[in-house]
């Protein structure tokens, strides 16, 4: 059955494979594990406690796949929202090794749940990352000699001004680059409806329009949504930016950020491969990153501009072409087809919020827009954790997440006003 009503208008919902709608909980369920929020975190997480026989319940206020999950850039990098020098720099050596290598499984995560769940999902190689200030073509070179050297990672490699004009075209790019033929890209929606469905099928409840208000209990625990509830002994929360009131502990690690993406009309194949040779993902250096990709049709989709209020602009389309100009002038005369926004959440350093509470509640959340493999890996580190082996789990309790300034009643106008700070910066 095909059910799109709840889903933004994006051209992922216009080139999505067959949606499941699922039924909404309106009884009382036991359950070994009830998951809350129906996005790679949480359904990864379902998926992998199910094949370890665990019976679980997943609870998604909306549809599966409403949040960040179904609306992204859809690329995939290596490692953390992080420079390798910064990991190193912050948590010291060894830390910042066991960091990038649990960030390698995370794509490893990714491919191989697509090749096993055979997920038509448009997966594609390369990942660039460029800059338009000259004085970064040394950063460049540097970062991709420490990653080759120190840690022997040899799939990405330095590419000067004039390379990477040839790629795309664009006059804004003149401080070089990086291609990492070990990041990805692929259709975030696809890809979660295809986790989704493995979920289910390895027998998963998954209740949609199930909006849980509130948990009680410390052993055994109440999960309660307006027309049901679930009976567990263990809570996982993968609510990323809609968390707020839900588990307040915790809420004031994150803050919810607005970003939002267009997809042109389809361009001919060589228009395509004039602003984008090799089909690759790429970002730049901006605090507030262009990132863009072609898509299976050849749209140009570009993600540009933020916001930090509860509402998006209401003229998103000319609000993100405007940004897209400055990149790709060339598309001057193309059609806009479909501008949409999403809800990241970031932390204070940018690094994941992962960890447990004191009874038996687990939470992953904050990927700061490295989520597709980030999420994907926390959902599989939290099932082994919860299924007693917390190996990897345990790395990121040796990551300390500041709490924002003021917490979550608070945090807006410091916050705020660094945004401002930031964007500022950019544009000079
Ligand atoms: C515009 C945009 C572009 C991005 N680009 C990229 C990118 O290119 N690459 C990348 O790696 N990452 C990107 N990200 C980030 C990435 O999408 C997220 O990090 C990732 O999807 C987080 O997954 P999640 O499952 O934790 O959260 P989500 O996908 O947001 O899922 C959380 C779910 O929980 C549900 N929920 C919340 N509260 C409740 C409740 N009380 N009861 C029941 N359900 C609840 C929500 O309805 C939602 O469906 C982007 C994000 C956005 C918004």
């Amino acid at each position: 059955m095909n059910d799109k009503s709840e889903y933004p208008d994006s051209y992922y919902l216009h080139s999505a494979n067959t949606i499941t709608s699922r039924g909404q909980l309106t009884e009382t369920v036991d359950a070994d594990v009830c998951v809350i929020g129906g996005g790679f975190t949480g359904l990864l997480t379902a998926l992998n406690l199910a094949e370890k026989n665990y019976k679980v319940v997943l609870l998604e206020a909306h549809k599966i796949g409403w949040g960040a999950s179904g609306r992204n850039g859809g690329q995939v990098g290596s490692g953390h929202n992080k420079k390798i020098q910064d990991l190193e720099s912050d948590y010291g050596k060894d830390l910042a090794r066991r960091l990038w290598s649990l960030a390698e499984d995370a794509k490893g995560i990714v491919r191989d749940r697509i090749t096993q769940h055979a997920i038509d999902c448009d997966l594609s190689f390369g990942n660039m990352h460029v800059s338009d200030d000259i004085r970064d073509l040394k950063k460049h070179q540097e970062y991709v000699e420490k990653l080759n050297n120190d840690y022997n990672y040899d799939l990405i490699s330095y590419l000067d001004e004039e390379e990477v004009y040839e790629m795309f075209h664009s006059p804004l790019f003149k401080g070089g680059g990086s291609l990492d033929m070990g990041g990805m890209h692929l259709h975030p929606l696809n890809y979660l409806l295809g986790i989704a469905d493995a979920a289910e099928r390895a027998g998963v409840l998954i209740y949609e329009e199930s909006e849980v208000i509130n948990y009680k209990g410390q052993d055994k625990k109440i999960v309660n949504t307006k027309k049901g509830r679930v009976n567990t002994s263990t809570i996982v929360l993968a609510c990323n930016a809609y968390l707020e009131k839900l588990e307040k502990r915790i809420a004031g690690k994150i803050m919810p950020i607005n970003n939002f993406i267009l997809a042109t009309e389809p361009l001919d194949d060589g228009e395509a491969r004039y602003i984008n040779r090799d089909n690759v993902c790429a970002h730049d250096n901006k605090f507030h990153v262009h990132y863009f990709r072609m898509s299976q049709d050849n749209r140009l989709l570009f993600g540009g501009g933020e916001n930090y209020t509860t509402k998006f602009p209401s003229n998103l389309k000319s609000y993100v072409r405007k940004t897209m100009l400055d990149v790709f002038p060339k598309l001057e005369n193309k059609k806009i087809d479909f501008a949409w926004g999403g809800t990241i959440a970031v932390t204070v350093n940018r690094m994941p919020h992962i960890g447990k509470l004191d009874s038996g509640i687990y939470f992953s959340h904050g990927f700061s827009g490295h989520g597709i493999a980030m999420a994907s890996l926390a959902g599989t580190i939290m099932a082994e954790a919860i299924d007693g082996f917390s190996k990897r789990f345990d790395v990121f309790n040796e990551v300390k997440i500041h709490t924002y300034p003021g917490g979550t009643l608070l945090r807006w106008p410091g916050f705020y006003l660094g945004m401002l700070y930031y964007s500022l910066k950019d544009r000079l």
